[in-house]
């Protein structure tokens, strides 16, 4: 998403470019994400700061979250950052940090959408998010305040409440809200593919190659692909989860780590169906309803990028989801896997890259990749093209990181 989406931005603004990627456009993390452009969202994913929910992660029961113990120590100094990220004064500031580009976010994607087949997958419902306690939906307090201070629409419902709007499901919950704002789509992958195929459509080249033979050719940079080889003076990274392979041996070593997470297709039973995407709050995981059935996506695993798939947490959250919605039969034989790319400040890494001439990096958008690609397309066509940035783009540098 991140990468098509800065090739298509770049070719409308008249640039010669080359998308080059060892699938095809939208088949990495992009495309098996719970589909919500979440312009709402204020507070990113934190640090569990309850006591209780940190022993059950540890004793390995929680369905929020999930860890092989063999990456912790690898990513010691990145929890101990993402823990410091976590206080209440750093979550406001990250949010906002993170407003300009949130704040955007629904209306860039109308704009990559408007000259394409796309607009069939968008649904402008919002996304519902259910409390199971009281305590918890109290706990929200401080983020309803944020929300109203930025303008974001939120109405809070009761059961009765969720239940007018979404009568499949069965009232196990007490609160919710219901983010109006937020835009969910029902084919990620579909969505990807047509931006790709708007920027063909605008002169852009796809070719297939890997991005690890990225090196120099003097004046240029040159990339290795099953046409040839290819040339530029500018390129830029948006590698998501797979970037450290290619900056990491230029001496660019930022502190990424992945969030991975699983989904899987279920069809509903009988007539059961969902109108928009439902977070149980308690329990991780989102419900979201896809054009290959309802989508089941679960929390976090800490876990290295490519080690083996255990999907025990889809295991641990299914008697909830099933209590909440009759969940049927799973549409595929294994679960997806993915990988959020994450920064320990929850905020990417938009614009130039340190210390190499013509490298641009746009990566890390963690739990918000879908949402962010084409506003990250904007930020850094602009700053490529020497246009005046639409915000400050000082929060995304990659500089925050080097002492
Ligand atoms: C379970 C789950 C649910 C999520 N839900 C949401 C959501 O509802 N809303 C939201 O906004 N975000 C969500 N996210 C996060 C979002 O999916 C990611 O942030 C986003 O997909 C990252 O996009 P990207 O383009 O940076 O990376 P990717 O989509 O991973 O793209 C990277 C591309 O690089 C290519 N590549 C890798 N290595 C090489 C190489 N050596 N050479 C050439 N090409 C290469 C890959 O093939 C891939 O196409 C979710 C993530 C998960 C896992």
């Amino acid at each position: 998403m991140v990468g098509a989406s800065v090739a298509l931005h770049l070719a409308k603004r008249g640039m010669a470019v080359a998308l080059i990627d060892r699938q095809g456009p939208g088949e990495g993390t992009s495309y098996g994400n719970a589909g919500i452009i979440e312009g709402n969202t204020v507070f990113p994913p934190a640090f569990p700061s309850d006591f209780a929910e940190l022993v059950r992660i540890a004793l390995k029961r929680s369905p929020i979250a999930n860890y092989h113990i063999a990456y912790l120590p690898l990513i010691a100094p990145w929890l101990v950052a993402f823990r410091a990220a976590s206080r209440p004064e750093r979550l406001l500031e990250t949010a906002r940090l993170m407003r300009p580009l949130m704040a955007r976010a629904i209306r860039e994607h109308e704009a990559l959408a408007a000259d394409t087949d796309a607009e069939r997958h968008f649904s402008r419902r919002g996304w519902l998010k259910l409390y199971r306690t009281d305590a918890a939906f109290a706990a929200l307090a401080p983020e309803l305040d944020v929300a109203a201070r930025f303008g974001i629409a939120n109405v809070l419902l009761d059961r009765d409440g969720v239940l007018a709007l979404e009568p499949a499901l069965n009232g196990v919950f007490r609160h919710a809200v219901h983010w109006t704002g937020a835009v969910s789509i029902d084919n990620p992958l579909a969505l990807t593919r047509a931006y790709a195929a708007r920027f063909a459509a605008l002169g852009g080249v796809t070719l297939t190659g890997d991005a690890r033979t990225l090196h120099r050719a003097e004046p240029y940079w040159r990339v290795d692909t099953v046409s040839g080889p290819i040339d530029a003076r500018d390129v830029v990274i948006a590698l998501g989860p797979w970037t450290p392979d290619v900056v990491a041996p230029l001496g660019i070593k930022l502190p990424l780590a992945v969030k991975r997470g699983y989904h899987r297709h279920y069809r509903p039973q009988g007539n059961a169906a969902l109108s928009r995407p439902v977070l149980d709050a308690a329990n991780g995981y989102v419900l979201a309803p896809m054009e290959q059935g309802i989508r089941v996506t679960t929390g976090v695993e800490f876990a290295a990028r490519d080690a083996r798939p255990t999907p025990v947490q889809l295991n641990r959250l299914l008697p909830a989801a099933r209590e909440l919605f009759p969940l049927g039969a799973p549409v595929e034989a294994q679960a997806w896997l993915g990988a959020r790319p994450c920064f320990p400040d929850s905020r990417p890494v938009i614009g130039r890259a340190p210390r190499q001439r013509g490298l641009w990096l746009a990566y890390g958008h963690a739990h918000w990749g879908l949402t962010l690609g084409p506003t990250t397309g904007r930020l850094i066509a602009e700053m490529m093209t020497g246009a005046t940035p639409f915000c400050d783009p000082k929060p995304y540098g990659a500089e925050r990181f080097l002492a």
